[in-house]
């Protein structure tokens, strides 16, 4: 059981897909626009991405690339009416892992959905990075949750992508405006208090006592650092 995204704006298309992967007990969000997709993505990261090239707001080429540029690993297969070779080849080189021409046969489809699924698996498995511990809980990146004994709590996409971070930091200070640039993106600028809001809600879901965190610790005039 997966999360699927299906960026496709072929109506009927991406209904049938819905209909298969959903029979086959994945969970799917659906995007006609590239800018639904990037709106899907913050709300729920997908376990896999099916990728349509020609989109009425972006190319699949430029989305495809996006989508790795900011450090997301799961698999993309892309979908297209093109079917030369040249451009299988620059999906595969901006980071798809699949590439499948219209008109396709949705069992081969499926076939390959399930494939990449399996190799993408062990990235998901407990002691990767997408899964690791905070004192008395568990991280679990992949589902962007919060385990806390039989207690789930969700986690928003920036705060996932914060704690990635951290975590790949652990026990070194990173600072606001690297957490800035690498998650939100270079030449963003949102709110001052932005990264510090995200901070406060996520000592809520990981900290004992968020008024003394012991986790995800202040450090002066810098950021922020996480003792796990
Ligand atoms: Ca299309």
């Amino acid at each position: 059981m997966a999360h699927v995204l299906i960026i496709e704006d072929e109506k009927d298309l991406a209904a049938g897909l819905r209909d298969n992967l959903e029979f086959e007990k994945h969970t799917v969000a659906h995007a006609a626009t590239g800018a639904e997709a990037t709106q899907a993505l913050a709300q729920r990261l997908p376990d896999l991405v099916l990728l349509d090239l020609m989109l009425p707001d972006a190319d699949g080429f430029d989305l495809c690339k996006r989508f790795r540029d900011a450090g997301h690993t799961m698999p993309i297969i892309i979908l297209s009416a093109r079917g030369q070779e040249i451009d299988k080849v620059r999906g595969l080189e901006l980071g798809a892992d699949d590439y499948v021409t219209k008109p396709f046969s949705l069992r081969e489809l499926l076939a390959r959905v399930s494939a990449a699924l399996r190799r993408s698996a062990p990235a998901g498995a407990p002691g990767s990075t997408e899964s690791f511990r905070i004192g008395e809980r568990t991280v679990d990146l992949r589902r962007q949750k919060v385990i806390a004994g039989r207690e789930e709590l969700p986690l928003g996409y920036y705060e996932s992508e914060i704690l990635r971070m951290l975590h790949q930091n652990a026990g070194q200070a990173v600072s606001r405006a690297d957490l800035l640039e690498r998650i939100w993106g270079a030449g963003v600028y949102p709110a001052d208090r932005t990264v510090d809001n995200h901070i406060v809600s996520l000592r809520r879901k990981l900290e004992p006592d968020p008024k003394k965190p012991k986790h995800i610790l202040t450090a002066h005039a810098v950021g922020y650092k996480l003792v796990v």
